[in-house]
């Protein structure tokens, strides 16, 4: 991904951010930019995936799901290619994922956001985390638990761009650009201590010397 390409990105994170942040709560919002839609389709996918887990876990499991997939695409972006951009992106998604889940929980008792199938929770059988927090006699902390996922997904979404602007516009990125640079620069350092690959040779050396400085000490010491 071009420095071009990843600074448009993070423009768009900027602006969403910024949006979300300003309409916690509001379906309008929070439901209205395109992530919400990917969002959606990983909770839908969800439900599917962890129903053999029983009744708690199907209905949980759209909420876990997505939040699920950007921390499995961060560690795979860290383990595949130690990409700290893409890793940082991942948790603003997460914290995007976030202001949906906590917009979802705020609204267990309350009932009135407008669902996938269409109508509200009230109009039709209520939804995931109106069962979810009746389950767990917890239905009454829905305004509370809400708002904490929400801060906790607003955080993670500052944390997220902010890392990633911070990666884009280090010194070292710049560099990148010309990758082969750093890349061969690299090479040269890395391939220096291998040649002494006797790497046992530039230890021992080291020891041997020590040792035999040591024995004149430990015998002054006595002395
Ligand atoms: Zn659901």
């Amino acid at each position: 991904m071009s420095r071009a390409a990843k600074a448009a990105l993070l423009v768009l994170l900027a602006w969403w951010t910024w949006r979300l942040l300003t309409h916690p709560f509001q379906q309008d919002v929070v439901g209205g930019i395109f992530m919400h839609r990917v969002d959606l389709m990983f909770h839908e996918a969800g439900h599917l995936l962890w129903s053999p887990f029983g009744e708690f876990m199907t209905m949980f499991g759209g909420t876990l799901n997505q939040c699920l997939v950007p921390i499995v695409c961060a560690i795979a972006f860290y383990r595949g290619s130690r990409d700290l951009f893409a890793v940082s992106v991942m948790g603003w998604w997460l914290g995007e994922n976030l202001q949906d889940v906590g917009m979802y929980i705020n609204d267990a008792r309350d009932l009135q956001l407008q669902l996938l199938g269409g109508g509200t929770g009230a109009e039709i059988e209520g939804h995931d985390w109106e069962h979810l927090l009746t389950m767990m006699h917890a239905i009454t902390l829905d305004h509370r638990i809400g708002h904490v996922v929400q801060t906790a997904g607003a955080v993670l979404m500052i944390a997220g761009l902010g890392a990633a602007i911070f990666l884009l516009a280090r010194p070292q990125d710049r560099g990148q650009a010309g990758g082969t640079r750093t890349a061969g620069t690299r090479t040269t350092e890395s391939a220096r201590p291998l040649p002494p690959r006797a790497g046992t040779s530039t230890i021992a050396p080291r020891r041997a010397p020590e040792h035999r400085t040591a024995a004149p000490t430990g015998q002054q010491s006595p002395t």
